[in-house]
């Protein structure tokens, strides 16, 4: 009888210390992979507004030939509006410069080009 009793306390689960010291393990990983998540989803956005821009400029600039129009904010609009184009995954809102390029209001260009030399991953879709 004292031999299972023996057996049947030292099967009875986790201590308390281990308990906190599995939990301490799991908040460590926790700290480092959420940042690095929270960064993947934040490139992979900014990636795929740097794409739909990139396309939505050569659409525009055929529109604009096509219909033999010239460039206005309200041609502009009219076009984001007329088209199923896909925007910035954010909300940002589309603005077209005179050099040809959409800027976006939540995502800069600056970053775009140290993005396009140091990787060049195929962006997310
Ligand atoms: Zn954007």
């Amino acid at each position: 009888m004292k031999i299972n009793r023996k057996m049947i306390s030292s099967e009875s689960g986790l201590s308390l210390v281990e308990l906190l010291a599995v939990i301490v393990i799991l908040g460590i990983l926790a700290s480092i992979a959420v940042p690095i998540y929270f960064a993947h989803v934040d490139r992979a956005e900014h990636e795929v507004c740097s794409v739909n821009r990139n396309t939505l400029s050569k659409n525009y600039e055929l529109e604009l030939m096509f219909s033999d129009r010239i460039h206005s904010e309200v041609v502009f609009q009219e076009f984001l509006q007329m088209g199923s184009m896909d925007v910035c995954p954010v909300g940002g809102i589309y603005s077209y410069s005179d050099g040809g390029e959409i800027q976006c209001s939540r995502h800069a260009d600056s970053d775009d080009d140290e993005e396009d030399e140091g990787d060049k991953e195929v962006p997310w879709l």
